[in-house]
């Protein structure tokens, strides 16, 4: 069958929030079809590719990707007509090509990135494979799912000055079980806030969003859920935070107003420490902020190996900024964004850096996000043993796990749950 591109088309979609985001199709020759949609982040880091919106114009009040979808049609499409679609690399460096800038600003990351996922997809039904075996190796893992089920921060409008509490099921059996227990405590959760008269609408990425303001609250908020659910704290359940510090940190400091608190880089990592210490956290992402390299360093050896340090901000999914990182000894976890570097390519690369220097990645999603669960397959396919995808609702939210529910139905007794945190 003929695999190379006859149409490539684009049109602006919504996401989660109700703001214009990128869809791309690609059609080939021999009939086949991918189809994928581009997230978007509210606690951008400052070193993300450059996410292309309409500032200048009215319509969606300067959220609108018009451009980058005319960019798509005018400049990229005439380019990668009559190209073989399993030439994702070769694809994904005309990609870079044709932008020509260093932080793909002149036709747009969300561009680019819809072209080149939805180009693997085509490819993957040529290859007459789900996505992620054509992504993938030999052998498979389920990843942990880690469950954002208190958002705060830039993801809601309550006093939360940390941006996400996860609840991570370590002591399932199976990614089933994983899903099962983590609902049952997600159901509980809900049940005491809403006994304390504490609010039950969720925030951007699904989970509740309290009117709280102390850290220590919401961590016995998801000690008693768990219990109440009938499952051990530490066994079979532990906690992770996002503390997106690059959003608290102002004039070299980090202002904790929730809590009433103003942290130098060193008192940072002393309190992230104690939480460490007080509470079963077997993940703290984005403690400092994305220019604190000392800070990160300090951190990994003040929780000494068990709790995992991992870089979102910090390393935007670039390789470059991840090298960078390996070198300063500032992480042992990779946060995977593809959107936050703008090609597939470009995020295998960094996905294998991480992995070739003993690193662990773990894969998510953004804030503002689609029915697209391409980061399901792309979890599985490249053997990552972590996701984030939000809490377990909002069905987009959702649809991340329900594809890792279908994917590991399919793979049945030939993948393993990764848990062991
Ligand atoms: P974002 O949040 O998509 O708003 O950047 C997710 C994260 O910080 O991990
Ligand atoms: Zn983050």
């Amino acid at each position: 069958m003929d695999r190379r591109v006859a149409c490539l088309h684009a049109r602006q979609i919504l996401d989660s929030r109700g703001r214009p985001t990128v869809e791309v199709e690609v059609t080939t020759q021999g009939g086949c079809h991918g189809r994928a949609s581009v997230p978007s982040g509210a606690s951008t880091g400052q070193f993300e590719s450059h996410e292309l919106r309409d500032k200048d114009d009215k319509r969606f009040q300067g959220y609108g990707v018009f451009h980058a979808v005319r960019n798509i049609k005018e400049t990229i499409a005439p380019q990668l007509l009559g190209c073989d679609v399993f030439e994702q690399k070769l694809i994904d460096h005309m990609l870079i090509e044709m932008d020509n800038t260093p932080n793909k600003s002149r036709l747009g990351s969300n561009a680019l990135l819809g072209v080149s996922l939805a180009v693997s997809r085509a490819a993957a039904e040529h290859a007459h494979l789900p996505l992620y075996r054509y992504l993938g190796g030999l052998s498979y893992i389920l990843p942990t799912p880690f469950i954002n089920v208190i958002n705060g921060g830039c993801h809601a409008a309550n006093s939360l000055d940390f941006q996400e509490f996860m609840i991570v099921p370590v002591g399932a059996a199976n990614f089933f079980d994983a899903i099962q227990q983590s609902c049952e405590v997600f159901y509980c959760l809900a049940q005491l806030l809403a006994v304390d008269g504490l609010s039950t609408s969720v925030g951007d990425e699904g989970g509740f969003a309290p009117e709280l303001s102390s850290v220590t609250k919401v961590f016995d908020y998801l000690c008693q859920a768990v219990e109440k659910a009938n499952y051990r704290v530490g066994d079979d359940f532990k906690f992770a935070l996002d503390v997106a510090a690059s959003e608290l940190f102002h004039d070299g400091q980090y202002v904790l107003p929730g809590e009433a608190k103003t942290f130098s880089s060193d008192e940072m990592v002393a309190y992230l420490a104690s939480l460490a210490r007080q509470y079963p956290l077997v993940s703290i992402e984005d403690g400092l902020s994305d220019g604190d390299w000392t800070g990160f360093a300090q951190l990994v050896k003040a929780v000494d190996n068990k709790t995992q340090i991992v870089g979102d901000d910090l390393i935007v999914t670039q390789s470059s900024r991840l090298q960078q990182a390996i070198e300063h000894q500032a992480l042992t976890t990779a946060l995977i964004k593809p959107n936050q570097v703008g090609t597939l390519t470009e995020t295998l690369e960094c996905i294998s850096l991480a992995h070739r220097h003993g690193l662990k990645t773990m894969i998510s999603h953004r804030s503002g996000e689609t029915e697209d669960a391409y980061i399901a397959d792309l979890c599985v396919g490249v053997g990552s043993t972590q996701i984030k995808t939000g809490s377990l609702s909002r069905s987009e939210r959702t649809a991340k796990y329900n594809q890792l529910i279908r994917i590991a139905e399919d793979l049945a007794t030939h993948a393993t749950y990764a848990a062991r945190l």
